[in-house]
């Protein structure tokens, strides 16, 4: 076990020892390769570095109370990775390959899975990119995928507590029939400016309207929108929001406390009726706003500035699941057997 101050890590970078790595080439992948080096080596003319032939995905591992490791949902990361594989014509990793090598970087690593009780987890990092060299514009014939891991902390280091968002109208992330809905490192490209002013504005995320009409709201920038009232859980649909994972299990879980779900296109003045709203992803499971305001009208949308009942029930729940608290009824974990 790593000497690490597990309570303490951010959400970043963190070096460990192995990564693995495989080649698709003449139609067929390579055999994994473990790496201990942080650099990959590729052609300057790689389409993942010209013409954004590339997709990440992001998921984590869990050590539980029982001290078993749970990766959650990961078939669903591999199936999200094969739409944006489709999505930017890149080669696809079969279920089997991207399990395969996530097991691995997992394996390989397990002294930086952070201890149970500590909030931290093993962020793992799998990477899908245009390695073939082209100028013209195409796409490549070599793929390369990698698989990184990281240990994070916990998202909220105060416990879990309210943020405040700025609403943009002078940007978007994706357009319309563009690649909002798959997980390209471009839509994050599109995103760091307002994201950036936001920071600089004093809020810790931006939240984005439907580019066609500017009158749903779309998602957070690397996170969701939910908002709930009257015993209704409300999730935007668009075809310009990246499917969450999360988002998807807290739909079931909220229909488990007893709430409606209702995913439908929501109206910016909407804002205004809901008791409690969120984003949620993979990193944060929850962020619960305290205050959303329109960078251009000034409106102000106020929730509470402690996480209200419904997001902090659904956030329990859900980690309680991630870490072999609760029993796991729907078989979304997967136990990393013998580390
Ligand atoms: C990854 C991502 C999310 C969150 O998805 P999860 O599967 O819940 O981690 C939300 N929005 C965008 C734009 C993303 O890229």
């Amino acid at each position: 076990m790593e000497n690490i101050d597990w309570k303490n890590l951010p959400f970043g970078y963190y070096p460990t020892d192995y990564n693995v790595r495989t080649t698709w080439k003449d139609g067929k992948w390579s055999e994994l390769e473990v790496s201990s080096s942080e650099f990959i080596s590729i052609h300057m003319a790689a389409t993942g570095l010209h013409y954004g032939q590339e997709a990440f995905e992001g998921l984590k591992a869990y050590r539980g109370k029982d001290g078993k490791v749970r990766l959650f949902r990961w078939q669903d990361n591999a199936k999200r990775m094969q739409h944006s594989a489709q999505g930017v014509m890149m080669a696809e990793v079969p279920e089997e390959l991207f399990f395969s090598a996530i097991n691995q970087a997992v394996r390989l690593n397990a002294r930086f899975i952070p201890p149970y009780g500590t909030g931290s987890s093993l962020y793992i990092r799998p990477l899908l990119f245009g390695s073939g060299a082209q100028v013209g514009v195409k796409p490549a014939k070599e793929y390369m995928f990698v698989v990184f891991v990281s240990p994070v902390g916990p998202y909220f280091k105060e416990g879990f507590s309210p943020v405040d968002v700025e609403l943009v109208r002078d940007y978007d992330r994706a357009a319309p029939l563009g690649t909002g809905h798959i997980k390209v490192g471009g839509n994050y490209a599109a995103s760091l400016r307002p994201a950036d002013r936001a920071h600089n504005d004093g809020y810790s995320a931006v939240l984005f309207l439907d580019a066609r009409e500017k009158k749903y709201i779309d998602e957070a920038g690397p996170a969701n929108f939910f908002g709930i009232k009257n015993g209704i859980y409300v999730t935007p649909s668009s075809r310009t929001i990246l499917p969450s994972i999360t988002n998807k299990s807290l739909e079931v879980i909220a229909e488990d406390l007893g709430l409606k779900v209702e995913r439908r296109p929501v109206p910016v003045e909407e804002l205004e009726t809901f008791e409690e709203a969120g984003a949620c992803g993979t990193a944060a499971i929850i962020s619960p706003f305290r205050k959303i305001v329109d960078r251009q009208t000034r409106k102000e949308y106020t929730y509470s500035d402690k996480a209200g009942p419904y997001s902090t029930k659904l956030y329990q729940t859900l980690t309680a699941i991630q870490y072999g608290e609760m029993e796991d009824v729907r078989g979304w974990t997967t136990i990393i057997e013998g580390i």
